[in-house]
């Protein structure tokens, strides 16, 4: 079980779908943490220092010239 750092809400984590490095994002407060470790687990709050301000999944995919 994983406590949201900032709210104390219970992200309900579960430990065989999480990855290293992933961004969880906590459904009462809406902070985004980086798994840092699993075990134990290490939550990193990710600062919106990205220059990006939406990352979505399927942005302009980047135009690969075959030749
Ligand atoms: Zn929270």
């Amino acid at each position: 079980m994983a406590l949201c750092p900032e709210c104390e809400t219970d992200l309900d984590l579960d430990e065989e779908e999480i990855e290293e490095g992933e961004i969880v994002s906590c459904p009462e407060c809406g902070t985004d943490f980086e798994i840092v470790t699993k075990h134990p687990l290490e939550l990193n709050p990710v600062d919106e220092l990205d220059e990006d301000d939406d990352e979505d999944d399927e942005d302009e995919e980047e135009e690969e010239s075959d030749y």
